[in-house]
Protein backbone atom coordinates (compact mmCIF):
# COMPACT_ATOMS: atom_id res chain seq x y z
CA UNK A 1 0.00 0.00 0.00
CA UNK A 2 2.75 2.19 0.97
CA UNK A 3 4.53 1.60 -2.25
CA UNK A 4 1.07 2.06 -4.30
CA UNK A 5 1.77 6.04 -2.95
CA UNK A 6 5.03 6.14 -4.65
CA UNK A 7 7.08 5.59 -1.77
CA UNK A 8 10.01 2.61 -2.36
CA UNK A 9 10.02 -0.12 0.85
CA UNK A 10 13.98 1.56 0.97
CA UNK A 11 12.62 4.75 2.15
CA UNK A 12 10.72 3.40 5.01
CA UNK A 13 12.55 3.54 8.57
CA UNK A 14 9.82 3.00 11.24
CA UNK A 15 5.79 2.07 10.64
CA UNK A 16 3.79 1.81 13.58
CA UNK A 17 -0.16 1.06 14.18
CA UNK A 18 -1.57 3.11 16.93
CA UNK A 19 1.49 3.97 18.11
CA UNK A 20 3.34 0.52 18.51
CA UNK A 21 6.22 -0.51 16.30
CA UNK A 22 4.90 -2.67 13.37
CA UNK A 23 6.29 -4.40 10.11
CA UNK A 24 5.82 -4.68 6.64
CA UNK A 25 3.10 -7.15 7.00
CA UNK A 26 0.86 -4.80 8.65
CA UNK A 27 -2.79 -5.05 7.09
CA UNK A 28 -4.31 -1.34 7.54
CA UNK A 29 -7.87 -1.53 9.18
CA UNK A 30 -10.60 0.45 10.45
CA UNK A 31 -10.03 2.72 12.98
CA UNK A 32 -6.12 1.65 12.97
CA UNK A 33 -3.98 4.69 12.73
CA UNK A 34 -0.73 3.69 11.05
CA UNK A 35 2.23 6.07 10.26
CA UNK A 36 5.32 5.48 8.04
CA UNK A 37 8.57 7.06 8.54
CA UNK A 38 11.51 7.76 7.04
CA UNK A 39 14.45 6.83 8.15
CA UNK A 40 16.33 8.57 11.08
CA UNK A 41 20.12 9.42 9.42
CA UNK A 42 22.44 8.70 8.97
CA UNK A 43 22.26 5.46 8.50
CA UNK A 44 23.88 2.29 9.19
CA UNK A 45 23.21 -0.79 6.78
CA UNK A 46 25.66 -2.80 9.25
CA UNK A 47 22.95 -3.11 12.06
CA UNK A 48 19.75 -4.80 11.62
CA UNK A 49 16.56 -2.32 11.44
CA UNK A 50 13.98 -5.16 11.75
CA UNK A 51 12.89 -4.50 8.16
CA UNK A 52 16.53 -5.37 6.58
CA UNK A 53 19.39 -7.65 6.99
CA UNK A 54 23.00 -6.00 8.32
CA UNK A 55 25.45 -5.57 5.47
CA UNK A 56 28.53 -6.26 6.78
CA UNK A 57 29.92 -3.44 5.47
CA UNK A 58 28.89 -0.16 3.68
CA UNK A 59 29.06 -0.85 -0.23
CA UNK A 60 27.66 0.87 -3.18
CA UNK A 61 25.61 -0.23 -6.71
CA UNK A 62 24.95 3.06 -8.72
CA UNK A 63 22.54 2.93 -11.52
CA UNK A 64 23.27 4.72 -15.17
CA UNK A 65 20.58 7.33 -14.21
CA UNK A 66 23.16 8.69 -11.25
CA UNK A 67 26.66 7.49 -12.95
CA UNK A 68 28.03 11.24 -12.01
CA UNK A 69 28.24 10.70 -7.98
CA UNK A 70 30.30 6.94 -9.03
CA UNK A 71 33.69 8.85 -8.87
CA UNK A 72 32.97 10.94 -6.21
CA UNK A 73 32.00 8.10 -3.73
CA UNK A 74 35.67 6.44 -4.54
CA UNK A 75 37.10 9.57 -4.06
CA UNK A 76 35.82 9.42 -0.44
CA UNK A 77 37.21 5.36 -0.67
CA UNK A 78 34.03 3.70 -0.74
CA UNK A 79 33.67 0.53 -2.87
CA UNK A 80 31.45 1.81 -5.30
CA UNK A 81 30.28 -0.44 -8.37
CA UNK A 82 28.93 1.00 -11.38
CA UNK A 83 28.35 -1.20 -14.87
CA UNK A 84 27.21 0.86 -17.46
CA UNK A 85 24.02 -0.56 -18.80
CA UNK A 86 22.91 -2.85 -16.29
CA UNK A 87 19.40 -3.63 -16.66
CA UNK A 88 17.01 -2.88 -13.58
CA UNK A 89 16.72 -6.89 -13.00
CA UNK A 90 20.44 -7.29 -13.04
CA UNK A 91 20.68 -4.15 -10.61
CA UNK A 92 19.00 -5.69 -7.76
CA UNK A 93 20.15 -8.86 -7.95
CA UNK A 94 23.93 -7.90 -7.78
CA UNK A 95 22.44 -5.46 -5.12
CA UNK A 96 21.14 -8.30 -3.09
CA UNK A 97 23.97 -10.75 -3.77
CA UNK A 98 26.28 -8.45 -3.15
CA UNK A 99 25.23 -6.66 -0.19
CA UNK A 100 25.74 -3.46 -1.53
CA UNK A 101 23.25 -0.16 -0.92
CA UNK A 102 21.51 0.38 -4.45
CA UNK A 103 21.82 4.85 -5.37
CA UNK A 104 19.16 5.58 -8.03
CA UNK A 105 16.90 7.81 -9.16
CA UNK A 106 14.46 5.13 -10.10
CA UNK A 107 11.20 4.71 -7.51
CA UNK A 108 10.43 1.41 -9.50
CA UNK A 109 13.57 0.11 -9.53
CA UNK A 110 13.95 0.83 -5.54
CA UNK A 111 9.82 -0.90 -5.43
CA UNK A 112 11.71 -4.43 -6.39
CA UNK A 113 11.59 -6.91 -3.98
CA UNK A 114 15.18 -8.10 -3.98
CA UNK A 115 16.54 -4.49 -3.56
CA UNK A 116 17.26 -4.86 0.58
CA UNK A 117 18.93 -1.64 1.21
CA UNK A 118 18.54 1.74 -1.29
CA UNK A 119 18.50 5.26 -1.51
CA UNK A 120 16.46 7.51 -3.67
CA UNK A 121 18.59 10.64 -5.10
CA UNK A 122 16.88 13.44 -5.10
CA UNK A 123 19.01 15.60 -7.16
CA UNK A 124 19.51 15.89 -10.70
CA UNK A 125 23.65 17.09 -10.21
CA UNK A 126 25.98 14.60 -9.03
CA UNK A 127 27.57 17.26 -6.36
CA UNK A 128 23.76 17.33 -5.07
CA UNK A 129 23.80 13.80 -5.23
CA UNK A 130 27.22 13.23 -3.12
CA UNK A 131 26.07 15.74 -0.54
CA UNK A 132 22.61 13.38 0.19
CA UNK A 133 24.56 10.08 0.48
CA UNK A 134 27.20 11.79 2.53
CA UNK A 135 24.14 12.91 4.85
CA UNK A 136 22.48 10.06 4.84
CA UNK A 137 25.23 7.65 5.55
CA UNK A 138 27.50 9.87 7.66
CA UNK A 139 30.19 10.10 5.50
CA UNK A 140 31.60 13.69 6.51
CA UNK A 141 35.27 12.56 8.09
CA UNK A 142 37.71 10.48 5.18
CA UNK A 143 41.04 10.13 5.35
CA UNK A 144 42.38 10.52 2.41
CA UNK A 145 40.84 10.65 -0.84
CA UNK A 146 43.18 8.97 -3.74
CA UNK A 147 43.01 5.60 -1.78
CA UNK A 148 40.96 3.98 -4.57
CA UNK A 149 41.03 4.34 -8.20
CA UNK A 150 38.64 6.44 -9.26
CA UNK A 151 37.96 4.74 -12.50
CA UNK A 152 38.44 0.90 -11.62
CA UNK A 153 36.99 1.07 -8.11
CA UNK A 154 40.42 -0.79 -7.01
CA UNK A 155 42.62 0.17 -4.13
CA UNK A 156 45.85 1.83 -5.38
CA UNK A 157 49.01 1.62 -3.46
CA UNK A 158 52.01 3.97 -2.71
CA UNK A 159 55.18 4.07 -5.44
CA UNK A 160 58.52 5.87 -5.16
CA UNK A 161 58.93 8.60 -7.00
CA UNK A 162 61.97 7.53 -8.45
CA UNK A 163 60.21 4.26 -10.07
CA UNK A 164 57.59 6.40 -11.71
CA UNK A 165 60.00 9.06 -13.10
CA UNK A 166 59.95 8.02 -16.42
CA UNK A 167 56.35 8.89 -16.64
CA UNK A 168 56.10 12.32 -15.44
CA UNK A 169 55.72 15.34 -17.15
CA UNK A 170 58.27 17.95 -16.83
CA UNK A 171 56.50 20.19 -14.29
CA UNK A 172 54.68 17.23 -12.29
CA UNK A 173 58.39 16.09 -11.83
CA UNK A 174 59.84 19.05 -10.55
CA UNK A 175 56.24 20.37 -8.08
CA UNK A 176 55.34 16.76 -6.72
CA UNK A 177 56.30 14.16 -4.74
CA UNK A 178 53.94 11.81 -3.62
CA UNK A 179 52.35 8.81 -5.91
CA UNK A 180 49.68 6.39 -5.75
CA UNK A 181 49.55 3.71 -8.67
CA UNK A 182 46.43 1.65 -9.84
CA UNK A 183 47.45 -2.03 -10.51
CA UNK A 184 44.33 -2.36 -13.00
CA UNK A 185 44.55 0.10 -14.91
CA UNK A 186 48.10 1.78 -13.96
CA UNK A 187 47.20 5.70 -13.22
CA UNK A 188 49.41 7.92 -11.94
CA UNK A 189 47.37 9.72 -8.75
CA UNK A 190 49.00 13.35 -7.28
CA UNK A 191 47.46 16.44 -5.69
CA UNK A 192 47.80 18.13 -8.57
CA UNK A 193 45.06 20.51 -9.87
CA UNK A 194 42.54 17.54 -10.52
CA UNK A 195 43.16 16.46 -6.94
CA UNK A 196 42.19 20.07 -5.78
CA UNK A 197 39.11 20.22 -7.59
CA UNK A 198 37.88 16.99 -6.40
CA UNK A 199 38.79 18.37 -2.55
CA UNK A 200 36.52 21.61 -3.21
CA UNK A 201 33.80 19.17 -4.78
CA UNK A 202 33.96 16.62 -1.84
CA UNK A 203 33.79 19.78 1.11
CA UNK A 204 31.03 21.49 -0.55
CA UNK A 205 29.12 18.32 0.14
CA UNK A 206 30.11 18.21 3.58
CA UNK A 207 32.74 16.44 4.17
CA UNK A 208 35.64 17.06 6.11
CA UNK A 209 39.25 16.55 4.22
CA UNK A 210 42.01 15.59 6.81
CA UNK A 211 45.33 17.69 6.14
CA UNK A 212 47.88 15.15 5.59
CA UNK A 213 49.52 12.85 2.89
CA UNK A 214 48.13 11.47 -0.26
ZN1 LIG B 1 42.52 2.13 -12.06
Amino acid sequence: MVESLGIPHTEVGRITANGRDAGFSLQPAPGRQVRVLGHDLPLDVTRSDGFREAYPRLRFLVDDNAAGVVMLLRALGIDTRWDRGTDDAELAAISSDEQRVLLTRDRGLLMRSKVQHGRLLRSQRPDGQLAEVVRAYGLQQTNGIMGRCLRCNVMTHYVEKSDVLHLLEPKTKKYYNEFRHCPQCGGLFWKGTHYMHLINRLKNAGVEIAAGSL
